[in-house]
């Protein structure tokens, strides 16, 4: 039961070990994988951040080949505008529009308004009041109305208007006039055109000369080269097909660390969840004076996809693994608790047959009593007691008187029975546990008493006993029953003598009982 107990608390923590040690080397790889997705997933930000830099850049570019035709001498007309503006659209998809900003001083404004009536007798310097509703320009010292722009068509609201109506566009071109370095805005909602998205200015001043401190850029600036780009279509044009796959990205300009402006929101193309935990920023270069980041957060299925089923391979096969130990512990546990319980079967078998063995090879098999090696033995044994004790020994020899003429006469087979009838009646008068009555011979019987004061009284009982029983001997020379002699003797035993010298003694005492004339018991002389 114990084994059976052990042996189950082996298994189960097998089992429990296996899987825990599996458990613990399928999370540390899904841990590891988690990592190197993570790491792949920044890698692809970084890319888009790369690619929408460039794109920007790009894009950013075509103003300076538009400078061009505002050198500090020439101020290019409308057509020429219009032509060098149209090239660089038809190769630049995301630009909404460019545009010439003259700074126009107010005296100015009449003279600038009525050149561009003759071509466009709608033409005026506007501001917006609210929405897309727009109004004749309030008076002030100076404007920067969008004077030419390409393409008009679709961008007719935008034709005329001030720009520095709007306190927002104003502060980036005085920032602009006065470090003469291109800017951009932050993101504004279009004037021109019908799609929601929102865009951003950049502007390159062109000054008279080369003015190098702030006054003499403002006292020089001409105007500005403007274009208009529309940053939705920025970041499409910029994003690589597959990349932004499962990546939800917004873009911010964060130039102003207070206000968070948020550019453009990629959305997941299915209705995947966005996996918030996992999140990273990335900042692009400064570019025209704009600080702008990539948020990006991967949706789950993203890290579900790239995962592979490996850490549950090795959880199912570690567990299976353990099972299969625990298993094969049970089955050998089982075969040892059998072998075990087989053995003490057979082992009380052979307990059994042995202890059977031994009582027949100590038995005598006609009469049942005690044979003779187990009469000498037992001798041997109570002798050497005797000795330890200082006790006595008494040893009885019967003999059936006129044996032979009894087996000769009435059979070999009635001779047997005889044997059997006197050996169980010699057996009820002796049956103390210490005492032993055995076949001593042919037709002879032994009996063994230890510390025995009436030895004499005993062998006469057996004498008187055998004679009771009328076993009919007709041939008996002295009796028409089965009779016996006995000699019998009583020694203290000591370290000198062995247990042969009482058989001899009741052996002469006997031989004189045979020949004093038979059934009688005479006590061996000393
Ligand atoms: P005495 O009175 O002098 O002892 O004469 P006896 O005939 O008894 O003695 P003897 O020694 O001459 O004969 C013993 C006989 O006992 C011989 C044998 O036939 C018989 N005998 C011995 N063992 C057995 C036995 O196992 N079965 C039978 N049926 N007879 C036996
Ligand atoms: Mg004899
Ligand atoms: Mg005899």
């Amino acid at each position: 039961m114990k084994i059976k107990n052990n042996s189950i608390l082996v298994q189960v923590s097998i089992v429990v070990s296996g899987f825990i040690f599996s458990s613990i080397i399928a999370w540390s790889l899904y841990n590891i994988e988690e990592k190197s997705i993570i790491t792949e997933f920044h890698k692809d930000v970084n890319e888009q951040a790369d690619l929408l830099y460039n794109e920007v850049s790009i894009n950013l570019e075509t103003l300076h080949s538009l400078s061009i035709l505002f050198n500090s001498k020439n101020i290019a007309e409308f057509k020429q505008f219009r032509m060098e503006a149209k090239r660089i659209l038809s190769r630049h998809r995301d630009i909404q529009a460019l545009e010439w900003i003259p700074r126009v001083k107010h005296e100015q404004r009449d003279a600038y308004i009525s050149k561009q009536k003759k071509e466009f007798p709608q033409f005026e310097i506007t501001e917006q009041k609210k929405q897309k509703h727009m109004i004749k320009a309030k008076e002030r010292e100076e404007y920067f109305p969008v004077y030419y722009i390409e393409p008009l068509r679709g961008n007719e609201v935008a034709f005329g208007f001030d720009l520095s109506s709007s306190p927002k566009r104003l502060s980036a071109l005085k920032k602009s006039m006065d470090s003469a370095t291109p800017q951009a805005t932050g993101s504004i909602s279009l004037l021109q055109g019908n799609t929601k998205q929102k865009g951003f200015l950049a502007f390159l001043p062109i000054y008279k000369d080369n003015p190098t401190t702030v006054e003499k850029r403002r006292e020089n600036l001409k105007g500005f080269v403007l274009g208009v780009f529309r940053i939705d279509d920025i970041f499409n044009s910029s994003s690589s097909n597959n990349k932004l796959l499962g990546i939800e990205t917004t873009l911010i300009d964060e130039t102003f660390y207070s206000k968070k402006d948020v550019l453009h929101i990629h959305k997941f193309q299915d209705k995947s969840i966005s996996h918030k935990k996992i999140s990273y920023k990335k900042k692009l270069p400064k570019i025209w004076g704009r600080q702008w980041s990539l948020i990006a957060s991967p949706s789950q299925k993203y890290i579900a996809i790239k995962r592979s089923i490996l850490p549950w391979v090795i959880l199912f096969i570690g567990t299976f693994f353990a099972l299969f130990i625990a298993s094969y512990i049970r089955i050998m546990a089982k075969r040892t608790i059998l072998v075990e319980e087989m053995v003490t079967k057979k082992t009380k078998e052979l307990n059994k047959a042995n202890k059977k063995l031994k009582k027949l090879s100590l038995t005598d098999s006609l009469t049942g009593i005690a044979n003779r090696r187990h009469m000498n033995d037992f001798l041997s044994k109570e002798w050497r007691q005797a000795i330890r004790d200082k006790s006595s020994i008494s040893f009885i020899l019967i003999d059936i008187d006129f044996f032979k003429l009894y087996n000769d006469n009435y059979g070999h087979v009635e001779g047997d029975k005889c044997l059997k009838k006197v050996a169980s009646r010699l057996k009820t008068i002796v049956n103390r546990p210490s005492d032993l009555v055995a076949r001593y011979g042919g037709e002879e019987f032994a009996i063994v008493m230890a510390n025995t004061k009436n030895t004499n009284t005993i062998a006469q009982q057996c004498r008187q006993a055998i004679e009771k029983l009328q076993i009919t001997h007709e041939f008996s020379k002295i009796s028409d029953v089965v009779t016996i002699s006995i000699g019998y003797s009583t020694i203290f035993p000591t370290n000198e003598t062995d247990s042969n010298t009482i058989i001899k003694s009741a052996d002469k005492a006997l031989y004189r009982a045979k020949k004093s004339g038979r059934n009688i018991e005479i006590e061996a002389e000393i």
